[in-house]
């Protein structure tokens, strides 16, 4: 188990099938506090990135619950992953931006210096398409984390857009550091110019709060037929706008 903070962590929230003849209505949330008996966390060593953030696992052997510790009503826990889960992604996303984000910028500079031809690496088109492929990916994520926050302003479903934004914004953060890398030349491949970390670093993201084909499998699924609404102010004005919604 990956947990972010387990081993630091004074409550774990922690997912448990109390009813597993009912599926995902089966599901229920409890919160753990750390020092009960037959609880343990400890730190996940050999990270290929995020250092600075504590990973660790969780384990459990017989540990008591008192019934005040249950998260909501028996058999929510479902939902209630997937409301904190409409949410976790989009902050994700922000930071992401802000990691590719931060690439061209870096990259401008090393763009100044000359290649083995003496000409300005900035000169060749194919290192231009890079850079324009990276532009090109943070406004479209940009977008994509605008549109979910919009509908949750809006006090608005954003699950799927949410999801999109998570899968869009994590792929690109990943594919611009290893661009940057490409561009830094040899420089890339070392720790000197810090490009490297943000290749490390925007992996995990690919990883957690479900990987990129999880989030293509959400994506697939049929959409529900869109109905107008027409009692529902909110709901009209996103249909006005184009953003399409789930049946609520
Ligand atoms: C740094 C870090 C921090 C983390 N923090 C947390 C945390 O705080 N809380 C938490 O709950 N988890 C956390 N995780 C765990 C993370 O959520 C899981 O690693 C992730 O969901 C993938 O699960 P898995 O590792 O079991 O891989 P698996 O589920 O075994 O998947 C392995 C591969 O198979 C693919 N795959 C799996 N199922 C399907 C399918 N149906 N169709 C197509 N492909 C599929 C996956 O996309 C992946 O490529 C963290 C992970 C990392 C790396």
């Amino acid at each position: 188990m990956w947990i972010t903070l387990s081993n630091v962590a004074d409550r774990l929230l922690v997912f448990a099938k109390t009813n597993p003849e009912k599926g995902a209505s089966g599901i229920s949330a409890f919160i753990l506090e750390r020092g009960w008996k037959g609880l343990t966390t400890g730190s996940i060593e050999g990270k290929m990135g995020v250092h600075a953030s504590n990973t660790g696992w969780i384990s459990m052997q017989d540990v008591r619950v008192p019934k005040s510790h249950l998260l909501g009503e028996e058999g929510e826990g479902f939902k209630i992953a997937m409301s904190s889960l409409r949410q976790c992604p989009l902050r994700r996303r922000r930071r992401c931006g802000g990691c590719d984000e931060g690439l061209p910028r870096r990259i401008d500079q090393i763009c100044q210096g000359t290649a083995d031809l003496g000409r300005p690496i900035a000169d060749y088109q194919l290192v231009q398409q890079l850079i324009a492929n990276m532009q090109q990916s943070i406004d479209a994520g940009q977008l994509l984390v605008w549109k979910a926050g919009w509908l949750k302003n809006q006090g608005m479903r954003n699950t799927r857009e949410t999801s999109m934004a998570k899968w869009f914004c994590t792929d690109a953060a990943n594919r611009c550091a290893n661009d940057a890398v490409q561009v830094h030349g040899a420089y890339g491949y070392s720790d000197e110019y810090n490009v490297e970390r943000h290749l490390r670093n925007s992996k995990s993201a690919v990883i957690y709060e479900g990987t990129s084909q999880i989030h293509t499998l959400l994506q697939g699924v049929p959409r529900p037929r869109r109905t107008p609404g027409p009692s529902h102010a909110q709901r009209n004005a996103a249909c006005d706008a184009g953003y399409w919604q789930e049946e609520a």
